[in-house]
């Protein structure tokens, strides 16, 4: 396994091999979550390769861009023996030197849900992964269910630009009690670790509201609020009921009905989704 921080180096490496690439761009502080990603890649590839960036654009002036957690070394020896070939970890000059002036935008689907409260998020995510696809040039790129809607605006992106990239995307990988793995959950306080597996027990309530016949999606938005309150240590950023293909709210819900949702804990902020009956 290599490490390389500049485009030209793997452009080269992309030149000098035959085969198929899988890619798993990351924000790096890996987890099984990511591991996932890479195992998938690695089963269906010939390469795999993995970028490790904390990419500013994403991150709004008062977000966490700073203080994300960042280990190398670490990431390197947990990417190493998952099978990552290469990994991609440019500096922030080296994707955005000074000259830089082009941003990518999915409209629409971006202003929902987590575009809502992080305005310029998904422009600042679109952007990056546009030129990553660019840069590595993979035949199938992997992203996780835990970001439904990133997920989803990539493959709106793809779709919209003929790019000539498989996107799958994974199931969330969860803690044994339920709470979706995150690189974010390192900053939450032993009281907020112990109250978060809520955001998916809600989740799992208003499954089991909807299979006992219940679809009226204000009531069990209600009953969701009322459990994730219950613990005191959150606040409700949105609960979100919405069709999977364009995310507009529905106040029934059924088949391929994304239940997405963001709370706080003191200063971190957590998402989580389920889909019923269907898939991003
Ligand atoms: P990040 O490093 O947080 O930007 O995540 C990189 C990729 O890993 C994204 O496609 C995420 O959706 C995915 N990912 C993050 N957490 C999980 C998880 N718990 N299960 C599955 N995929 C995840």
């Amino acid at each position: 396994m290599k490490t390389l921080k500049t485009v030209t180096e793997v452009r080269a490496y992309r030149k000098a091999k035959k085969g198929t690439i899988g890619f798993v761009p990351t924000m790096g502080c890996l987890h099984e979550g990511h591991l996932s990603l890479i195992k998938a890649a690695r089963k269906e590839n010939d390469l795999v390769v993995i970028s490790i960036f904390v990419n500013p654009k994403q991150f709004g002036p008062k977000e966490d861009f700073r203080k994300y957690p960042r280990d190398l070394k670490r990431d390197e020896r947990l990417a190493k023996k998952a099978g990552v070939d290469i990994i991609f970890y440019p500096s922030v000059k080296e994707v955005y030197p000074e000259s830089y002036r082009t941003h990518v935008e999915v409209n629409d689907i971006t202003e929902r849900l987590c575009g809502r409260q992080r305005p310029g998020h998904f422009r600042g995510v679109t952007t990056v992964v546009a030129k990553l696809f660019n840069i590595v040039r993979p035949d199938r790129a992997y992203f996780g269910q835990k970001d439904a809607q990133q997920a989803i605006v990539i493959k709106q992106m793809a779709r919209d630009l003929n790019m000539d990239i498989e996107i799958k995307v994974m199931p969330t990988v969860r803690e044994a009690d339920g709470l979706a793995m995150s690189s974010r959950n390192a900053y939450l306080s032993k009281r907020e670790r112990k109250d978060a597996p809520v955001l998916y027990e809600s989740l799992i309530l208003a499954r089991d509201l909807i299979e006992a016949g219940d679809f009226d999606t204000k009531k069990i938005k209600g009953h969701m609020k009322r459990l994730i309150d219950s613990t005191g240590s959150t606040y409700i950023d949105y609960i979100s009921f919405s069709r999977l293909e364009d995310l507009k709210e529905v106040k029934k819900a059924g088949e391929n009905t994304l239940i997405a949702l963001a709370v706080r804990m003191g200063k971190t902020r957590l998402i989580d989704n389920i889909i019923i009956g269907g898939r991003v």
